[in-house]
């Protein structure tokens, strides 16, 4: 934390936030819609309003999530103060002191900030290229952790994605074991190639339907859904939304009147008002454009600058990808040498339970900075492992190190 407080001056590229192209926020459609909310809403959207949400964005929202093959009714759908206080009210709710909780290894660092607070513990299970290893998961689900946290789209932080194969058996296995999942997925409309992939919500509900499991309909199932307008909208707006059973929605609204009453009125009115215009589509699609070249650029600059001893993940949409240095190398102390050469990245361990995990990786943004950035600060961060891989090339065949 103290290293990347200097993330923040201009000189360093940094490519260790998650932060959106704010160029590519929707400033006219927000200033008209703001404008239309006040002039014409205005009472409404200065006033308090229900905790659960505004309807007509529930029911856009679920109207919405049909694409995704997600049949919620608006009921299914809680507006909260990001997907991030969604992860909170869960810990609320859920988690008892002790309780563990399954992750994926390396995960997102803000679930577990929300869980520690309410004394979760932790079960790892690790991924690779096509996400989280379901073949390690039996184990795991035998001891009995309350819940698995479950990033399947462009995961954050390491870039990949859940294969359908393993989504199925992922599905399969909460239910043989009734462990909930909890879908966190900030990033699926973010796709720049390759299929879209069912959303284990909806895998869920037809392992449900098929197992003759499900006799109220779609909502009885074992994921609860996270959604966000963070990475499509605005994250300023900090609006989030839950899809879940109305029973598990009723205890989070709960958790939630003791939070913060509601979600800002003002905020979610503002975003109804863009959507309902239905600019929505276009702007995706240019985001994506724009966040598949800078994935691009950085790949190029990687094969270019990076030394051989290194790889990493192609994501296929989202904002990160993840590296790995040869295991001698600390990214943790690599960083400050980064920052000394004005470029900064987040070391890999903080993305793990134990923090002598992932000590040779790291997470790589490439949403935030312009091309030409990327360029110049991957060409930093090379030159330096490069220079570190000659370093101990020598060290390592100097004759008299070589073993008799
Ligand atoms: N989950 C994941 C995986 C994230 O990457 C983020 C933000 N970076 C969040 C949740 C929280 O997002 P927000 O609160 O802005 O919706």
């Amino acid at each position: 934390r103290e290293l990347l407080k200097f993330t923040q001056q201009p000189d360093i590229i940094s490519f260790a936030g998650g932060l959106p192209a704010p160029e590519l926020f929707p400033k006219d459609e927000a200033r008209e819609a703001a404008c239309r909310v006040i002039t014409d809403h205005g009472e409404k959207a200065l006033q308090y309003g229900p905790t659960e949400g505004l309807l007509p964005l529930r029911r856009w929202l679920s109207e919405r999530m049909v694409r995704y093959g997600i049949q919620a009714e608006a009921d299914n759908v809680f507006i909260t103060s990001g997907s991030q206080q969604a992860l909170d009210l869960i810990g609320k709710v859920l988690i008892n002191p002790g309780d563990q909780i399954l992750v994926e290894e390396p995960t997102y660092l803000g679930a577990l900030q929300a869980w520690n607070a309410y004394q979760a513990e932790y079960a790892g299970v690790p991924i690779d290229d096509h996400g989280l290893r379901t073949d390690l998961l039996e184990d795991a689900l035998r001891v009995g952790p309350k819940f698995m946290y479950i990033l399947p789209n462009f995961q954050n932080p390491g870039g990949t994605t859940l294969s359908l194969d393993r989504r199925l058996e992922l599905v399969r296995l909460a239910n043989k074991y009734g462990i909930p999942i909890v879908e966190d997925d900030p990033y699926g409309a973010l796709r720049f190639e390759g299929e879209h992939l069912p959303p284990l919500v909806a895998l869920d509900a037809d392992f449900q339907a098929s197992a003759g499991l499900n006799g109220r309909g779609f909502m009885e199932g074992n994921v609860i859904y996270l959604g966000t307008f963070s990475k499509t909208l605005a994250p300023g707006l900090r609006l989030g939304w839950v899809v879940a059973p109305v029973e598990v929605i009723d205890r989070l609204v709960m958790a939630k009147q003791g939070t913060d009453l509601q979600t800002s009125t003002f905020d979610q009115m503002l975003a109804w008002e863009m959507l309902k215009t239905g600019f929505l589509d276009d702007h995706i699609k240019r985001i994506r454009e724009v966040y598949g070249e800078r994935r691009n650029v950085m790949i190029a600059a990687m094969e270019k600058y990076f030394p051989a001893e290194c790889s990493w993940t192609k994501p296929q949409g989202g904002l990160f990808l993840w590296a790995r240095t040869p295991a001698w190398i600390d990214t943790e102390a690599l960083l400050a040498e980064a920052v000394a050469a004005k470029v900064a990245f987040v070391p890999g361990f903080a993305f793990y339970t134990d923090p002598q995990k992932g000590r040779n990786t790291m997470r790589l943004n490439f949403s935030n900075a312009q091309p030409e950035q990327i360029e110049v600060g991957i060409r930093r961060l090379g030159l330096l492992l490069q220079a570190k891989v000659t370093e101990h090339r020598v060290v390592t065949t100097a004759p008299e190190l070589v073993p008799a």
